[in-house]
C-alpha cells in the first residue's frame, strides 16, 4: 500500500539501531521540517546524541527536505555534519534518486523518515525505500501542510488497525 509505512513511531529518536540492522536498513534519508526540528527551528530533544549514535554504528544518513529555505536546512545538515538536498520536490522521485545516489547504496537498505504520507512515505514507497513515518514534532503546521492532517490521521488509524 502505497500511503502506509513500514514503521510509525513517534518520534526520530524513537528509531532504535537495532531494529534498522534487523531490516537490513544502512542509510537514512532525513526530513526536516517536522521531524528534526519543530515550526520554531528547534532541534527534537536528544537528537545529535541519536544521530551520533546511529552513525557510530555504520549507518549513514542525508536530509531531503522539501523546504526551499537553504538557510534553515543548510543549518541543521551542519549541526548533524551530513550532506542535504532542499526544495527536494517529494514525493517525485528526484530528489530521492539524487539521496540514492550519494548515499551508494541499493533503494532497499535505505529507510526514508519524515512526518507526511503524502510527502516522504508516499515517495519512498515509489522509490523503493523502507518508510518510516513519524509524528509531527509540532501540533501547529506550515499552512501548506496543514489541510492535509486530517486525511493523514485517517489513513494511520486504519493502518495501525490493519498491521
Ligand atoms: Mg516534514
Amino acid at each position: 500500500m502505497i500511503l502506509y509505512p513500514k514503521y510509525y513511531c513517534k518520534r526520530i529518536t524513537d528509531i532504535d539501531v537495532n531494529f534498522l540492522k534487523e531490516n537490513n536498513i544502512k542509510a537514512l534519508i532525513l526530513d526536516v521540517d517536522n521531524t528534526l526540528i519543530d515550526i520554531d527551528k528547534n532541534f527534537v530533544e536528544g537528537l545529535e546524541e541519536w544521530h551520533k549514535n546511529i552513525c557510530n554504528s555504520g549507518i549513514k544518513t542525508i536530509i531531503l527536505s522539501n523546504s526551499n529555505k537553504v538557510d534553515k536546512v543548510s543549518k541543521v545538515a551542519k549541526v548533524l555534519g551530513i550532506e542535504y538536498i532542499y526544495f527536494g520536490t517529494k514525493p517525485l522521485k528526484r530528489g530521492f534518486k539524487q539521496a540514492i545516489e550519494k548515499l551508494d547504496l541499493p533503494p532497499e537498505n535505505i529507510a526514508a523518515v519524515g512526518d507526511q504520507i503524502f510527502t516522504d512515505v508516499i515517495g519512498a514507497n515509489r522509490c523503493k525505500l523502507f518508510p518510516i513515518l513519524v509524528e509531527p514534532v509540532s501540533e501547529k503546521d506550515l499552512l501548506i501542510t496543514k489541510w492535509k492532517r486530517p486525511i493523514e490521521e485517517k489513513i494511520i488509524k486504519k493502518y495501525l488497525k490493519n498491521k
